[in-house]
């Protein structure tokens, strides 16, 4: 099995954004000491509208300039130490602004679709290039902001021209819809690795785009019900190290308590509870690619102590490995 970590780096998008410093730097300072000890590599997708922001604002507000600086040279170290960087786009960034004291973030075009497509190719042209710029590498793979891909075909034309031929967005089964944002990925094939043109939940056998799915998994309510109790028992061990608040997302917490529902694997707090169980899940199905998400500032002490066992387990059986060196040689 070709294992890939990969974690969606940025700030939080709710009303405190949380700082850098406890959202990014340190959560992901954890990581690369999991990464140097057990020797494994990483996928980062970085979150390059925010460095854009950091790029603009800090030279009105010099207080900015110490965030963006460990950003970017946190990003230049995973980069040259072998971790993959790609991209990520949450395009709400266009809208956002920093008042002097905090982020303002306007969330009311928070999907790449809610732009025109003129908007669209000049997005993700900069969003692709800063992180060029920053590591010197060739950045092809892509994951939407909140996984809103949909509708691709407006994406489509801006991918190409910028060369982005892969994309780790789905997961199978995985569905939410509110006014602000959605996908809809029921249907998608029941596929570790496909290839797709226009719809990304729809393969084309030689499309342009490689999708590598997130793996995905049902969970019952009573795993919620655990995750958020042990959240409120034991906070140490299981508060998410970042600072900031998660955009809300109506009807959600109520779903997850309520029904069963397909998520993500995902090493973000309790859910890193089941990485080995996903494993083992996966190589009975027969699956070649396992990619687990995560979000540096939605780990815990508790994920982090389960990843490193999940790594220093698995480390000698299975490949850690990343999108760089999967399919950046591949025609
Ligand atoms: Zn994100």
């Amino acid at each position: 099995m070709n294992i890939y970590i990969t974690l969606d780096y940025e700030i939080y998008f709710g009303e405190n954004p949380g700082t850098v410093e406890k959202c990014i730097i340190q959560p992901t300072a954890e990581l690369i000491r999991i990464a140097e000890k057990h020797d494994v590599r990483f996928s980062f997708f970085v979150d390059s509208g925010f460095i854009l922001k950091l790029e603009e604002y800090k030279k009105k507000f010099p207080q900015l300039e110490k965030d963006y600086t460990t950003v970017v040279e946190q990003v230049q170290y995973l980069s040259k130490t072998g971790h993959d960087i790609q991209l990520h786009i949450h395009p709400h960034w266009e809208d956002s602004y920093y008042n002097g004291e905090s982020w303002v973030i306007n969330t009311s075009r928070y999907k790449l679709a809610d732009f025109n497509e003129e908007q669209i190719q000049d997005i993700v042209y900069r969003y692709k290039k800063v992180l060029v710029d920053i590591t010197g590498k060739t950045i092809f793979t892509y994951r939407a902001g909140g996984w809103c891909l949909q509708p691709f075909s407006k994406l489509l034309n801006a991918f190409k021209q910028a060369e982005i031929r892969t994309d780790s967005s789905v997961f199978r089964n995985g569905f939410y819809f509110s006014e602000q944002y959605n996908y809809d990925f029921r249907g998608a094939p029941d596929k570790d690795c496909y290839r797709f043109e226009e719809d990304p939940v729809k393969e084309v056998e030689n499309g342009y785009f490689t999708e590598l799915p997130i793996s995905e998994i049902r969970n019952s309510p009573l795993f919620f019900w655990r995750l958020f109790l042990l959240g409120r028992w034991n906070p140490y061990l299981h508060k998410p190290l970042g600072d900031g608040r998660a955009m809300a997302a109506p009807g959600q917490r109520k779903k997850l308590l309520t029904q069963y529902t397909n998520n993500t694997v995902s090493v973000d707090g309790y859910n890193a509870h089941l990485l080995q169980t996903s494993l083992k899940r996966m190589i009975k199905r027969k699956k070649k690619h396992m990619v687990v998400i995560g979000h540096p500032k939605a780990l815990s002490r508790y994920s982090i102590l389960k990843l490193e066992q999940f790594v220093e387990s698995n480390k000698s059986i299975h490949p850690f490995t990343t999108y760089t060196q999967e399919f950046l040689t591949r025609p």
